[in-house]
């Protein structure tokens, strides 16, 4: 922990560490690292040690960037790379970020143009000044990713002033004595929806989540309770997100409106995921006629104000509070959230949405943590056992199949993000293995682009998955995917004879292309409606998968219509990116360290109850279980 002008010391320790022929021109803080300018890169690259004792020493992370005046020109830098990186990386292009002095290289083979032990990175450095930023070319283009990274381009200056002013609140100095840890529960507490927790402690505040809930889209029940008196919207320290689902992000941007001024921290693939959807957001609420909370204007200036984190790094986000993420298991880029408090006061462990066990898509969530006293853990599965994968997918099959061979279409709404490529890659290797007969698989909405945004993060994939694609294979590509492009062919496909299957979103049946299949599908008993996710109350998935069969929709001509749902309706359980009853048991069986505390949230009050009188049951006196509702808050450490 850092004590008021501490500032000099970390000057100090750079500048008696670094040999004089580095020749340092300037020392910034840029976010939570310090970026240390030189003239002379090639004696830190060469004696990589220099830059490790002083890690180690300050427990910061370092960034090392030349002096402006060192740099080769645009064109002698992209003729150096050509020749230093071998042509099998694939480069698709070249830019240049003059305001932070990096060089942004767009390769399929992202390893291959780092080299091995990063040798072609330091070289790049070395010989044109440099700093070497990859980004993967994937097999499907991704719209988001490019603008994501056009826009920063653009930026690049607001963004540097951005990154030093955090930077200085960061390593602005402790001055309370007083310590303690308080959380507050906002939003998604004995509910699922509009997630958000606030974490104070005498320097600091921090926001874990901001989500809205999916249900009442465009009222004012959408809003965690960002009203209350301890929270400040413009004095808040950090934001985090855990992953891009709307009830985990959704009003992140809101924040911008109302004064955010901070960071946002999350994984790469959360911010670019969390820009696609809240556009989308932004566009289903305007069509059904209501006030968006906040426009693109706020999601691009999120977009410059995150700062992405990769798994395992351990970062400082205030002067008091460190910040690991460690895989989720729930969603592309989702993750766990460890929070170390004040040099050892109190850490805290919150999973987010996490699934404790392997998909097809994404590796187990972690479990092992250096320290935790308090864990705060979903419970959406609380008091439900879910089928094994295996059930799971057996059952989808079976379910497709009977369909299919009536001559009907089977419906399915998913999320965009994770459910829609799980099931897709399910489906598909159905098809492939001969299990079912080669029909078209339709997918509509967002799927596509989502796809794309997975297939730029290969490495966060499942084992199995990413090996796939780095052999070269695509899995989310065959010739019976077929993206549906526009409104025409949506009715096409719903009014023809064709057996298919047709992913769409929203998941919940909230708008989107999912409804309006429903409506042209719903009449015909040969069709299916088959979930395969979470329906959370309040949603019209949730009103049909609890057995209402007569439904008010809005027909494509705008008008409310009543339509009575005659196809079949079936939930297939076990696809859940969720951890079940027994997967969330099983968690705190092998959490390590064990926690002393054990709050549960993210979950209907049934769940959350029964999910406490379970843990009580099986561990005794261990834990000791909170079960707070929304506007609660918990005194964690310290005295009050
Ligand atoms: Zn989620």
């Amino acid at each position: 922990m850092y004590k008021r002008g501490d500032l000099k010391n970390i000057v100090m320790v750079i500048v008696r560490n670094f040999p004089a022929e580095a020749q340092i021109t300037r020392i910034e803080f840029e976010g939570p690292e310090i970026a240390v300018y030189v003239k002379n890169p090639a004696v830190i690259v060469n004696n990589p040690e220099i830059v490790k004792k002083i890690v180690k020493e300050l427990k910061k992370r370092i960034v090392i960037r030349t002096d402006p005046e060192v740099r080769k020109s645009q064109h002698e830098t992209k003729e150096i790379i050509k020749s230093l990186v071998p042509p099998e990386a694939g480069i698709k292009d070249i830019q240049f970020d003059e305001v932070l002095g990096e060089v942004i290289v767009k390769a399929e083979k992202v390893g291959l143009v780092y080299g091995k032990n990063r040798n072609i990175y330091n070289k790049i450095l070395v010989e044109t000044g440099w700093r070497l930023n990859v980004v993967r070319a994937p097999p499907i283009e991704s719209k988001t990713v490019n603008r994501v990274i056009s826009h920063m381009l653009q930026q690049s200056s607001y963004r540097l002033n951005f990154l030093r002013s955090v930077g200085e609140r960061i390593h602005r100095g402790v001055i309370y004595e007083n310590r303690y840890v308080r959380i507050t529960a906002l939003g998604g507490f004995m509910e699922v929806g509009r997630s958000a927790i606030l974490v104070e402690t005498p320097e600091s505040r921090v926001l874990l989540d901001v989500g809205i809930n999916p249900a009442v889209v465009g009222t004012y029940d959408m809003y965690p309770r960002l009203d209350i008196d301890q929270l400040k919207i413009d004095e808040l320290d950090a934001v985090i997100v855990t992953h891009a689902h709307l009830d985990h992000m959704g009003l992140v941007p809101y924040l911008f409106k109302y004064g955010y001024k901070g960071p946002v921290y999350t994984t790469k693939p959360t911010r670019d995921l969390m820009v696609l959807s809240q556009l989308d957001l932004l566009d289903i609420i305007q069509r059904s006629g209501k006030t968006p909370p906040y426009t693109q204007h706020e999601v691009k200036k999120m977009i410059l104000h995150t700062i992405p984190l990769e798994y395992g790094e351990v970062t400082d986000i205030a002067p008091d509070i460190k910040l690991t993420f460690y895989n989720a298991g729930h969603i592309l880029g989702s993750a766990i959230v460890h929070l170390h408090i004040g040099e050892g006061l109190h850490n805290i462990v919150y999973t987010g949405d996490f699934k404790y066990g392997k998909t097809r898509l994404l590796d187990k969530a972690h479990d092992t943590f250096p320290r935790v006293e308090t864990l705060i853990m979903e419970s959406t599965y609380g008091d439900t056992v879910l089928k094994s994968r295996r059930e799971a997918e057996q059952e989808l099959i079976e379910h497709i199949s009977r369909t299919i061979s009536r001559g009907g279409k089977v419906l399915i709404p998913v999320m965009a993000v994770g459910r829609a490529q799980e099931i897709l890659l399910v489906i598909s290797d159905a098809i492939r293995r001969k299990w079912l007969p080669r029909i078209n698989i339709y997918i509509d909405g967002m799927i596509d682009e989502v796809t794309a945004i997975h297939l730029s993060y290969p490495e966060l994939l499942s084992s199995q998955l990413r090996e796939r694609i780095f052999r070269g294979e695509n899995p989310f590509v065959d010739d019976f995917i077929i993206k549906v492009k526009n409104r025409q062919m949506r009715e096409d496909i719903a009014k023809g004879d064709e057996p298919c299957v047709i992913l769409a979103t929203s998941g919940m049946l909230q708008g989107g292309p999912s409804v309006e299949y429903l409506y042209m599908l719903a009449e015909d008993p040969k069709n299916m409606l088959i979930f395969v996710s979470y329906q959370v109350r309040g949603t019209l998935g949730r009103q049909i998968k609890d057995g209402a069969r007569e439904i008010t929709l809005v027909s494509p001509e705008g008008k409310l219509e009543v339509v009575k749902i005659r196809m079949e309706v079936v939930s297939v359980e076990g696809f859940s990116g969720h951890s079940d009853k027994k997967q969330l048991l099983a968690y705190l069986e092998n959490i390590r360290p064990r926690p002393k505390n054990v709050i549960l949230n993210h979950g209907e009050p049934s769940a959350i109850r029964s999910l406490a009188n379970s843990i009580r049951k099986r561990f005794k006196n261990e834990f000791n279980v909170y079960t707070p509702t929304i506007l609660e808050s918990l005194l964690l450490a310290g005295v009050a």
